[in-house]
């Protein structure tokens, strides 16, 4: 799957996953062929999944405890009972709930549920579902964000930075407002999969189309997996997977960084190089993945995974409120960077972005096209499975350079808050984990697939990551 938030996955071109679901022949009428029963397990098994499901909100809220305008851990962690002491703390003296947080959280949401339906665009196609059918989805996410961009700047223009300023001095309880709401969703999304028959695409009404990957029977494991596969609402209009995949979290995340910048314009009267060069970075980042938002509907989150708490509060509170925790930090902290430090940021970030987008793009036209103009050049063994694997290349130099370029920027977006504590690394040391578990199941799922010529292929490109290194 997509490991808990996995999400920007979501973001960076995922590998089709269209066969890790076939279509099985239309008009069977066998509940239980169309649905078959999870038996397979990820994430510790069908109880283990409690750990994330109680886990994930308090790595949030801890990740705004841990540090105050007081201070902040030091890198390493050295005196865990000072570390709790000074988080109870905290938590005991922070304010968790408010009814404006609240309102603004849900009106946020209805705003992106409205969006898609009136900002027009094309509209693709999805790939096809085992009951025979294939959704279409809106593909305008990018105007949804040039449309609160703009919304953004005119009400700066008009009224001040006080709006924004105040995202910033409540993310706290924005944060609870959202983690209410995702989990709120995920309950009904469980509560509602058991409702028997959906709408059809062809207007026609069928059994509802659970996921293959949350249908086990174990409430607690398929509640976290997803157990309905697309679910919708307004006769079939809002698709809701589809539409919390990228826009309230990843647009909320770009909001919310630039609540932080204009916290820290009205707090010192400029907006730090270290700041710009967070938002910066991350709104890339954004851009890119909505620009390219149709490639998301080949991606496992949305062809294969169902719709519950590990996406629903991925992407509307795991996403916004720990991705943006440079910024948090750098309002606290605030950083003078030398403009040769800056320099070096920059290029590990342009390196990154050149790894990750330049193999992952090889890749793609190779499997697209192995004759076009950009691959013809590149070596490739045949396999008995008829596949191609490229040796040469990006794929050449190492099996998961394109995670290496990934990394990367990661850490870039990191280095900007300095030293001085590790709670800013937070991402690049989550996403290290979560990138190394990841190479290793789709390491067992290709040589599952290529059998001993995967043997061959990791003797012939032996380094996983990097070059001559490992
Ligand atoms: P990859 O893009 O690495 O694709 C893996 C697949 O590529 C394999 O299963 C195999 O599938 C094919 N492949 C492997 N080696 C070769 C080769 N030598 N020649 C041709 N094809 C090969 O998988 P992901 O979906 O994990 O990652 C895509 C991007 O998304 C990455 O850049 C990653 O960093 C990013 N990502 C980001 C996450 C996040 O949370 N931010 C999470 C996960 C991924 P087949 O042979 O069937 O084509």
């Amino acid at each position: 799957m997509n490991e808990a938030k996995e999400h920007p996955t979501t973001i960076r071109q995922r590998k089709p996953a269209a066969a890790a679901d076939p279509v099985p022949p239309a008009g069977h009428a066998d509940l239980a062929a169309l649905n078959p029963k999870t038996t397979h397990y990820e994430f510790m098994g069908p109880h283990g999944t409690l750990l994330p499901v109680v886990g994930l909100p308090f790595v949030v809220a801890g990740l705004f405890l841990l540090c105050s305008p007081e201070g902040c851990p030091p890198a390493p962690l050295t005196d865990p009972a000072a570390l709790w002491k000074h988080v109870a703390t905290a938590a005991a003296s922070v304010e968790w709930f408010s009814a404006d947080a609240m309102t603004a959280v849900a009106v946020w949401f209805g705003l992106h549920m409205v969006l898609p339906l009136v900002l027009g665009g094309k509209v693709a196609k999805g790939s096809p579902l085992r009951n025979g059918q294939t959704l279409s989805y809106p593909i305008n996410g990018f105007r949804a964000l040039v449309v609160v961009a703009a919304a953004m700047l005119l009400h700066t223009r008009q009224q001040g930075l006080d709006r924004l300023v105040w995202i910033a001095d409540h993310s706290l309880q924005l944060f609870t407002a959202a983690a209410t709401l995702a989990t709120s969703l995920a309950v009904s999304l469980y509560v509602s999969s058991f409702r028997g028959t959906e709408r059809l695409a062809d207007g026609s009404r069928g059994p509802v189309l659970l996921s293959t990957t949350g249908n086990s029977g174990y409430p607690i494991y398929d509640f976290w997996m997803g157990r309905e596969l697309n679910p919708r609402v307004l006769w079939g209009s809002i698709d809701l997977k589809y539409l919390c995949e990228l826009r309230p979290g990843l647009i909320g995340w770009c909001l919310l960084n630039a609540a932080f910048a204009a916290k820290e314009y009205t707090t010192t009267g400029a907006v730090s190089p270290a700041m710009i060069a967070v938002c910066v970075f991350q709104g890339y980042y954004v851009i890119d993945a909505l620009w390219n938002e149709e490639a998301i509907l080949t991606t496992m989150d949305i062809t294969t995974d169902g719709f519950g708490f590990m996406l629903a509060y991925g992407d509307l509170a795991w996403v916004p409120f720990s991705y943006t925790v440079q910024a948090r930090f750098l309002i606290m902290f605030p950083q003078q960077l030398s403009p040769a430090y800056l320099a070096l940021i920059c290029t590990i970030n342009l390196i990154g972005i050149w790894i990750f987008r330049s193999s992952n793009g090889e890749k793609n036209d190779f499997r697209t096209n192995p004759d076009g103009p950009s691959v013809k050049h590149l070596k490739y063994m045949e396999t008995k499975s008829g596949r191609k694997l490229l040796v040469s290349g990006w794929w050449g130099a190492a099996r998961k350079i394109n995670y290496t370029g990934d990394w990367l920027m990661a850490l870039a977006w990191s280095l900007p808050c300095g030293f001085s504590s590790i709670v800013p690394y937070f991402y690049p040391i989550y996403f290290a984990v979560l990138l190394i578990h990841r190479s290793q199941r789709d390491d067992m799922a290709c040589r599952l697939k290529y059998g001993a010529d995967w043997d061959e292929y990791r003797k012939r490109v032996p380094y996983v990551f990097i070059p001559y290194v490992y």
